[in-house]
């Protein structure tokens, strides 16, 4: 991890699903499934928002379709 890696959770943010926005494509479970997984309703949830030991998730969120995801202030 650098420094950039770290900053978001040093901070105290926490990663965040919107679920309005999300429409369950399943990409940020692929691609970080220490952190996501899909509720019964098909939609992605957070469930653990430090899980990610790559790339602070910066990758799934550039990548969700639906630009659902985001750090927020815990
Ligand atoms: Fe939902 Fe985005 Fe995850 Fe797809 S990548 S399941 S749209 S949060």
């Amino acid at each position: 991890m650098d420094n950039q890696t770290n900053n978001q959770k040093a901070i105290g943010k926490v990663i965040t699903v919107d679920e309005a926005k999300c429409i369950g494509c399943g990409l940020c479970v692929s691609t970080c499934p220490d952190v996501f997984e899909l509720d019964d309703n098909g939609k992605a949830q957070v469930k653990d928002s430090n899980a990610c030991k790559s790339c602070d998730c910066q990758e799934t969120i550039d990548n969700c379709p639906a630009k659902a995801i985001s750090w927020q202030e815990s």
